[in-house]
């Protein structure tokens, strides 16, 4: 599904050129779920931005489903984005204004699902997340547990292929981390191929693959239960 080959980004500021992600390459087949590690600095919200087709690498591959994207201009990844990519981030990004039955219906008013439609899948995914008698509550009302159900009913409302999770229990204490944790894996199980970020060895343990970035550049794999397709 996803595979990059010696990609590069760099930024400059002032002076001062930082290289990101230094001839980076890797593969994650479909229905994979690979982890991602490494020291604060060594890349990975940058790789995170260019897998979500958020930002746009400066050298190399990346082909997604066989596709080359890297030099895809941004409305062509904003239209790959929201019809495959789901998103779950540390500080679930929930808009406040919102109740929780409008934050997961966002991504399907933007692909253009109608009405009835609409009020069926984010019911039916609130269902699952078991937050669905919150549906009418604004985030600040919750708990970081349920915010973050919240977070994962949105980003998989739309049925995407991949999900990209930044440290998705950052901000939980263990018993909610782990309650998300089993959330992805059910949704893994189901299908879903999901590439994470975490500084948790303990998340890590949830993957199929464990990859190891050190100063933009992949220094080990560990595979930790074998993924047959
Ligand atoms: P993490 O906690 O996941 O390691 P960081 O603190 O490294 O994340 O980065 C958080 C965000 O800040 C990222 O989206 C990244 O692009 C941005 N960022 C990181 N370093 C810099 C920098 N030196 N200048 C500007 N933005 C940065
Ligand atoms: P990580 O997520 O692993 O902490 P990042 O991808 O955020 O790493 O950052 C990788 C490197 O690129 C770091 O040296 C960081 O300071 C730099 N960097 C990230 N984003 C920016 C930015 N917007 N401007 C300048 N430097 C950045």
């Amino acid at each position: 599904m996803i595979k990059i080959k010696d990609l590069e980004k760099y930024y400059a500021t002032e002076d001062v050129k930082t290289i990101a992600l230094n001839k980076l390459s890797f593969e994650v087949k479909e229905g994979e779920f690979v982890a991602v590690m490494g020291p604060s600095g060594c890349g990975k919200s940058t790789l995170l931005n260019i897998l979500g087709l958020l930002d746009d690498p400066d050298g190399g591959s990346f082909l997604f489903n066989g596709t080359e994207v890297a030099g895809y201009n941004e409305r062509k990844r904003a239209n790959l984005r929201k019809h495959n990519l789901g998103f779950v981030f540390q500080s679930f990004n929930l808009i406040d204004e919102l109740t929780v039955f409008e934050n997961v219906e966002l991504p399907l008013i933007y692909t253009g699902v109608k009405p009835a439609e609409r009020k069926q899948r984010v019911e039916e995914v609130l269902e699952k997340m078991g937050i669905m008698h919150r549906r009418k509550h604004f985030p600040q009302q919750l708990s970081g547990g349920q915010q973050q159900r919240v977070a994962v009913a949105r980003a998989v409302v739309n049925h995407p292929k991949l999900i990209l999770a930044d440290e998705p229990t950052g901000n939980l204490d263990s018993s909610n981390g782990n309650d998300v944790m089993d959330l992805l894996t059910e949704l893994n199980s189901a299908g879903t191929t999901i590439i994470m970020v975490t500084h948790s060895e303990h998340d890590a343990k949830y993957s199929h693959r464990i990859i190891r970035m050190l100063d933009g550049q992949k220094v080990t794999e560990n595979i930790l239960s074998e993924f047959t397709h």
